[in-house]
């Protein structure tokens, strides 16, 4: 039996891999009634009509929110305040505004002033998503047996159980947390890997020509997931690290202190110790797996 929608009209504000396949998923479950979409470029909008993910575009972003039940941004986080500030005098006085932003702190500063009152703010992050981007890049299946985070800090219950509705119908698990607290926790999870990522392949692409030509080559040994990681959109992750800046600093700390103690046990040939580090990782990693997180 088809799903009730949770929302009439749902607006989604940014169509690339994120945005078209929470449209996507939506339609597929039956969880809105229509789906109106903004992007900045012509080209976009054209390549989500044409694709068929959405009912309608609109090139202004008011105009998109015009009697949507629940707006929700889907672009880089640096966009956020001059959007909102477009569409906010176009919200129905009782939308729900969301967003996908991989930073949480940050977005009831850029959002909650411009937003009327009564409009409910319920932030929110699926841990999902690809290296790819645009609106070719989404599909239903994104989000299925992901979490999806949502940061209300204070936000009227009814709003976030609509917000998690949606995350659930689209097949995710729902976890409520502080947007504080999820900037710590995604700060070791997800923005120091893909910091590692880009340092390493950068490095290997300083080094002089023949080398580098061999570590294309031999990019199996390891190399090769590290430069998956670091093909993730460059705008998307600047606005990551300048958003979660405290936090990343931090863990970058603890990471060095780690790093020059492995340094040492390199040094002084302590085996055990390497030993005790990497059985207690691989032990990690067989906990992802069990979790079906890998
Ligand atoms: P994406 O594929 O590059 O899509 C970004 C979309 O935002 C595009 O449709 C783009 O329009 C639009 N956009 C950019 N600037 C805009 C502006 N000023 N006004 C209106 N539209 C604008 O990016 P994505 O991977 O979907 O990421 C979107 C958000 O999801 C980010 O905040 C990111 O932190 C979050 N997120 C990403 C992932 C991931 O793995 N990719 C996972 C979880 C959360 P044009 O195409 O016309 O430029």
């Amino acid at each position: 039996m088809a799903n009730e929608p949770i929302f009439g009209t749902l607006a989604l504000i940014g169509l690339g891999h994120i945005g078209s396949s929470v449209a996507r998923a939506a339609r597929k479950h039956g969880l809105v009634g229509q789906v109106v979409g903004h992007a900045r470029s012509a080209r976009t909008r054209d390549t989500a009509m044409a694709l068929g993910f959405v009912d309608r575009v609109e090139a202004d972003p008011a105009a998109a929110v015009d009697g949507a039940d629940c707006v929700m941004l889907c672009t880089p986080l640096s966009a956020y305040e001059d959007l909102a500030r477009a569409f906010a005098p176009a919200l129905k006085p009782d939308a729900i505004v969301t967003d996908v932003g991989s930073v949480k702190g940050c977005v009831r500063q850029s959002l909650a002033p411009q937003l009327p009152a009564g409009v409910a703010l319920v932030p929110g992050h699926p841990i999902a998503g690809t290296e790819q981007s645009g609106p070719e890049a989404g599909f239903a299946e994104l989000f299925e047996g992901r979490w999806a985070i949502l940061t209300p800090d204070g936000a009227p219950n009814a709003a976030v159980d609509r917000v998690a509705s949606l995350w659930r119908g689209m097949g995710s698990m729902v976890e409520i947390m502080s947007a504080e607290h999820h900037d710590k926790v995604l700060a070791i999870t997800s923005h120091l890997p893909h910091l590692i990522a880009y340092t390493i392949v950068g490095t290997a692409a300083d080094l002089e020509d023949h080398t580098r030509a061999e570590v294309i080559r031999f990019s199996a040994a390891g190399f090769r997931d590290f430069t998956r990681i670091a093909a993730s959109d460059p705008t998307m992750w600047r606005d990551v690290f300048l958003n979660n800046k405290e936090a990343v600093l931090e863990i970058i700390q603890r990471f060095n202190e780690d790093l020059t103690a492995l340094q040492r046990a390199i040094r002084w040939e302590e085996g055990d110790k390497l030993h005790e580090l990497f059985t207690r990782t691989r032990a990690i990693r067989r906990g992802v797996v069990k979790a079906k997180q890998a």
